[in-house]
């Protein structure tokens, strides 16, 4: 469970707020699918780190390539096959029968009906002590490292008590617009 590798999400990172937008999705890969997911805020990643990258698909569309990060890591990915994702396309968001929302991948059963990661069995638990992501008490939590990952209370405790500092995020960054 522990060797669960992390997501990778890339996208421009040339002003702040592309910086924040980015970040932003990085705590929804992380949020729903329950794995680690690190930012790109550089290109010097190793992308077989991970086990995904994942792009918002508005940097596709990007009228500049100036900004090389999210380039050179996405033909990285591709030419070392990690699976790369696009975002899905907004309309395709659904509710998992949780409640949870599904906006960065749909998963749909046989029946038509949406899964979460947590509830098909793909999210990791916490990355510490591989506690069950149904744990209500499962935070998103940012290291230095530009990386969100769930970690259950009980651990961020412990960390604490440890004097490991721990940003705790509980909700969904917010996208300045400047
Ligand atoms: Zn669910
Ligand atoms: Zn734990």
């Amino acid at each position: 469970m522990f060797a669960q590798l992390p997501i990778l999400v890339v996208a421009p990172i040339e002003t702040v707020s592309e910086i924040n937008a980015l970040r932003a999705y990085a705590w929804t890969v992380a949020t729903e699918l329950g794995v680690s997911t690190t930012y790109a805020t550089h290109s010097e990643y190793s992308v077989t780190d991970f086990a995904e990258v994942h792009v918002p698909f508005e940097v596709l569309a990007s009228r500049r390539l100036t900004d090389l990060t999210p380039v050179v890591l996405m033909a990285e990915a591709l030419g070392l096959q990690v699976p790369t994702y696009e975002r899905q396309d907004p309309s395709a968001g659904a509710e998992c029968v949780c409640g949870q929302m599904q906006t960065v991948r749909t998963v749909y059963g046989d029946d038509g009906t949406v899964w979460c990661a947590s509830c098909v069995g793909t999210a990791v638990g916490c990355v510490h002590c591989g506690a069950d992501p149904f744990d209500e008490n499962m935070i998103i939590v940012e290291d230095r490292e530009q990386t969100f990952m769930p970690v259950c209370r009980p651990c961020i405790d412990g960390a604490r008590a440890e004097g490991i500092r721990l940003r705790t995020v509980t909700r969904q960054p917010a996208v300045s617009t400047a």
